[in-house]
């Protein structure tokens, strides 16, 4: 078990980006079910809120701190809080390992016109991952998508419905395929420039 500081009532993952990314690494590769929740003080704070949500964001593997505002928050807490892990930089991250390591990556979110130009994105800065499927976050049959990143058997797959809506589609789904399952909110619309 990683170690962890209780803030809201979440767990939050208490170590560096770098140990943090080795970690996944090794999820990764091993294939194991892994569902991560980059939680800003909005998502926190949503939790704390919602009882449902929170049960939701319990039942992931790794919640880390994506924002300065959480760590503040340890700090007054009197908590440790090793440092900020960004969604964003996850994803990046991963994209990169994927690239070097011949991995596979779904992604499910964002407006079609932002899936487009990330894809060209992707392809020409990460040649070597194989982009398992792509699909915008406008869809209507839920179950149709997680039935084709099922069929994709992919390493990773990225989530960008926003929250708490990409947290709820993970937790639902992610029985259907072995692997690193991230929620990444509006890290497609960055990516596509
Ligand atoms: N989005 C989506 N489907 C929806 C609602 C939102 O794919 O039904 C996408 C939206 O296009 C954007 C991302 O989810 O790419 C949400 O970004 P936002 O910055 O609002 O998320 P946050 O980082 O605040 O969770």
């Amino acid at each position: 078990m990683s170690n962890t500081s209780k803030i809201l009532g979440i767990d939050f993952y208490n170590n560096s980006f770098n140990n943090f990314c080795k970690e996944i690494e090794i999820k990764a590769s091993n294939r194991q079910n892994t569902f991560i929740v980059t939680a800003n003080p909005e998502i926190a704070l949503n939790a704390y809120q919602d009882e449902s949500f929170l049960e939701i964001v319990k039942q992931a593997d790794f919640v880390v701190p994506d924002g300065i505002g959480i760590v503040k928050g340890a700090k007054m807490l009197d908590l440790p809080m090793k440092e900020r892990i960004s969604g964003y930089d996850i994803f990046l991250h991963m994209l990169d390992w994927g690239n070097k390591n011949h991995k596979s990556a779904y992604f499910v979110g964002a407006k079609p016109s932002i899936m487009s130009k990330m894809k060209d994105v992707i392809k020409k800065t990460y040649p070597n991952l194989k982009i398992a499927g792509i699909q915008d976050g406008y869809f209507k049959d839920e179950l149709k998508v997680a039935k084709s990143i099922q069929k994709s058997n992919s390493d990773m797959v990225f989530i960008a419905l926003g929250s708490p809506k990409q947290e709820y589609f993970i937790n639902k789904y992610r029985e259907v395929n072995n692997g690193i399952w991230i929620g990444l909110g509006g890290s497609f619309d960055v990516l596509s420039g």
